[in-house]
């Protein structure tokens, strides 16, 4: 595996949830795509035709990966765009038949504040409620449903907790009532099997630089025949469902890292799930610590633990202080001191919800940098409470 500077460093970078360095081998692949053949891929010469065909072999790449057809991959920004896409696309489009959308309380806020946008506009937005393990009840999704009904949207697995959602059964639900059914898999591309026909969705969000490929690039799986109203309008690029001209290097890069990812993803995955496992073990053995998520349903590279009597924010400072790159699961409350909005539909405690904490594997991770950020998590945690106000966590029984 090739080596990166914070490997030989003394940081150590457990946020891959966050991003994932580019693989060197992807890096490889983008290369020749800047310089030497930079044609725009809609043009019909040469310089242009070269570049169609580069992105065409990475959309098949991408729609083998899937399981499903080349023309139904439609590249974007990044999940960003597919999840807006998917859900304000899908409901302009089917506004005829109803304007009542069903998603997860756990969705990414890429989903959440289309949902919300739409509700503001007059949709009627269910928010479907989890369990304490983060999880969706099939049952719930049945009872949400109604005959107005034009779209359910359930994430793949969660990118807080790690949480993997019953997509399957969710879909299978919807799609008895008629009713599309999308997934953001952003987490789960190239980490567990990903087959739009075994989750049975009409609709899939993903993303290259959550599987060590570039920012900035992404996709939506489309199901033929599903209607989508496009959100950007220009040329008629993407069969005319995604205007603007095909940044050909990322493209590139997306195709090769889902590629490799695929190529190595049961060992892979075992490996960090073996690391995560010795992780999580060290870290239980702190004071007041808790595993949050699913026990066994999650992410193999996903710990998500709180702690009692820290403040997530501080233990972030802490811990970067000492050079491990951690989370408290939600970039996007990152600074506000509101617990994330998927541990509070998950009913985790506020005061418990406070001290959460995220690290996540990847492929880099070795068993000395797990070794080592138990023990720089320990001090940290220690220099915390040690400074707390109130002594509380010496006052439990
Ligand atoms: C990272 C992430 C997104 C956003 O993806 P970008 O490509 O960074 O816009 C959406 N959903 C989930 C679950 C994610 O983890």
């Amino acid at each position: 595996m090739p080596r990166f500077a914070y490997n030989v460093g003394v940081r150590i970078y457990m946020d891959y949830a966050a991003t994932t360095p580019t693989d060197p081998r992807v890096l490889e692949a983008m290369r020749p795509y800047f310089t030497e053949v930079f044609g725009n891929a809609s043009s019909v010469h040469s310089f242009g035709q070269e570049a169609r065909a580069a992105v065409d072999r990475a959309r098949r790449t991408l729609a083998e990966a899937l399981g499903c057809q080349p023309s139904e991959v439609v590249l974007t920004s990044g999940a960003t765009e597919a999840d807006n896409w998917a859900v304000v696309g899908v409901a302009l489009a089917h506004e005829a038949k109803g304007r009542h959308l069903v998603v997860s309380s756990v969705e990414h806020r890429a989903v959440l504040e289309p949902a919300r946008w739409l509700a503001s506009r007059g949709w009627e937005v269910t928010f479907l409620p989890v369990d304490r393990h983060g999880r969706v009840d099939p049952d719930d999704v049945r009872r949400a449903l109604r005959d107005d009904t034009v779209l359910v949207s359930v994430m793949h697995a969660n990118n807080e907790v790690g949480t993997v959602q019953p997509v399957a059964e969710v879909a299978r639900v919807a799609r008895e009532r008629g009713v599309l059914v999308h997934t953001d898999a952003t987490q789960t591309l190239g980490a567990l099997p990903v087959r739009v026909d075994e989750l049975g969705v009409d609709l899939l969000s993903a993303s290259a630089h959550k599987r060590y490929g570039p920012k900035g690039v992404g996709l939506l799986y489309v199901r033929r025949g599903v209607r989508v109203e496009p959100l950007l309008r220009g040329g008629s690029h993407e069969r005319g469902r995604r205007a603007g001209t095909e940044n050909v290097p990322a493209i590139v890069g997306f195709g090769k890292a889902v590629e490799l990812a695929l190529a190595d993803r049961e060992a892979e995955q075992a490996r960090v799930r073996a690391l995560r496992d010795r992780l999580v073990c060290g870290l239980l053995e702190l004071e007041g610590a808790v595993l949050t998520g699913h026990p066994s349903e999650r992410l193999a590279n996903n710990a998500h633990l709180c702690f009692e009597d820290v403040e997530s924010e501080s233990l972030l400072l802490a811990l970067d202080l000492r050079g491990v790159a951690a989370s408290s699961g939600s970039a996007c409350t990152a600074g506000s001191l509101e617990p994330s909005h998927v541990l509070r539909a998950m009913g985790v405690p506020r005061e418990l919800a406070a001290g959460a904490l995220r690290l996540t594997l990847g492929r880099w991770t070795t068993q000395a940098e797990v070794d080592a950020a138990v023990e720089l998590v320990r001090e940290a945690v220690a220099e915390l409470r040690r400074a707390l106000p109130r002594a509380r966590s010496t006052a439990r029984g």
